[in-house]
């Protein structure tokens, strides 16, 4: 049997009739460039992030990029960040000229530890940029309550966490700015490169939105130096139509994860040779979790410290697996010029060595699901 890590093709089939008619009326209209399709998307998606203002612009990437810039963060100023993340996070930061100041992750969460961040602020930073790993969410009352005593401010790269909640707030929705990707294999993916920034200001979303298109209002009149970050319309309409579908499929990959957590059991295997990823229990039993955490799975992560000859055995098997991250950025070769070495941060460097990422995506069947456990199951007993 064969089990991709993902199977977009499966999704595609699902949708074809809607997808290409929306893909359609945007070659019908010839409006490539912003106009309707971008600006109702982004009224879609604040509303689901619990934002009030959307803008949509060319990459998740870009987003934490025009959230920075947007805030005029550059050169001498620092960012507290996560070193266990994917490396927009904190190439962004380094791209303003800013340096990314990083801090340990929870080894069961995989993100952000509030308690750490404190020790890391000086009179130059300026921002944390909280990461919402997997699609849980990062422990956003306690980073907020640091950040507003300290007057930061907070940007949510929520990129792989849409929909994701924590006591009924939406990822995106409490930071002073949300950033979210719509990179084809995110839970919410275009047809290419896109992404969002949500935020509950209006003079934020005015200054996001010239930024976006090169700093421009009235045409023509330049007051800010911006770029072209904008979201393609046709992107924007491939959005339109899965954004309808999103809460169900969330569900079906919160069934998978509880399938999984079932199957595993049933294995005997012990922690010593897997652990599971860590979820809220109403997360489980509802698939809504709106009176504690709505864990949505962009990644269903194991951890093994056979971790490599884990992932040879199951890729022979036919199984489609991923590491997210094997480096963490603090010893990229590019952020060298912060003076990292190994052991600076031991929570995010252990779990780029043991972590292994599994099929979770919704079309994923009851068989696939068994065959997966089994495999890794013959791997541990013989
Ligand atoms: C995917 C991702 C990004 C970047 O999004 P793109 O749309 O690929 O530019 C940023 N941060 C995290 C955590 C991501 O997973």
């Amino acid at each position: 049997m064969n089990v991709p890590l993902l199977d977009l093709v499966a999704q595609y089939r699902s949708i074809k009739t809607e997808i290409d008619a929306a893909v359609r009326a945007v070659f019908e209209s010839q409006l490539f460039i912003l106009g309707p399709e971008v600006a109702a998307c982004e009224v879609a998606v604040a509303e689901y992030a619990q934002a009030a203002y959307g803008c949509g612009v060319s990459s998740g990437t870009d987003a934490l990029l025009i959230a920075l810039m947007s805030e005029e963060i550059g050169a001498g100023d620092e960012v507290i960040t996560t070193p266990y993340t994917f490396f927009a996070t904190a190439g962004s930061i380094a791209r303003t000229g800013a340096t990314p100041v990083f801090v340990d992750i929870d080894p069961e969460t995989y993100n952000l530890r509030p308690d750490q961040i404190e020790t890391k602020i000086t009179d130059k930073t300026k921002a944390i940029i909280v990461v919402h790993l997997y699609g849980l969410m990062a422990d956003m009352d306690a980073i907020m309550a640091i950040a507003r005593s300290h007057r930061l401010i907070v940007i949510e790269d929520a990129a792989q966490a849409i929909g994701s909640a924590c006591r009924g707030r939406r990822a995106g929705s409490m930071g002073d700015y949300g950033c979210f990707s719509f990179f084809p294999s995110k839970n919410l993916g275009g047809a290419g490169d896109g992404g969002m920034v949500v935020t509950q200001d209006e003079a934020r979303a005015k200054k996001l939105k010239m930024l976006r298109n090169h700093g421009m209002d009235p045409k023509y009149y330049h007051a800010l130096i911006g770029g072209n970050f904008r979201l393609d319309a046709l992107q924007a309409a491939v959005i339109n139509v899965k954004l309808k579908y999103l809460d169900d499929w969330s569900r079906a990959r919160q069934q998978n994860a509880v399938r999984y957590q079932r199957l595993f059991s049933a294995t005997g295997l012990v922690p010593e040779q897997i652990q599971l990823p860590w979820f809220p229990a109403s997360t489980a039993a509802t698939g809504t979790g709106s009176c504690s955490c709505r864990h949505i799975f962009n990644q269903y992560v194991i951890r093994s410290q056979a971790r490599d000859a884990l992932r040879a055995h199951l890729t022979k098997c036919g199984v489609g697996t991923e590491i997210y991250y094997p480096v963490p950025l603090h010893l990229q070769e590019c952020f060298a010029y912060c003076g990292h070495k190994p052991g600076d941060f031991p929570a995010a460097e252990t779990a780029a060595a043991e972590t292994l990422a599994l099929p979770i995506y919704p079309e994923l069947t009851d068989a696939q699901a068994e065959y997966v456990v089994a495999c890794v199951r013959d791997f541990y007993i013989h």
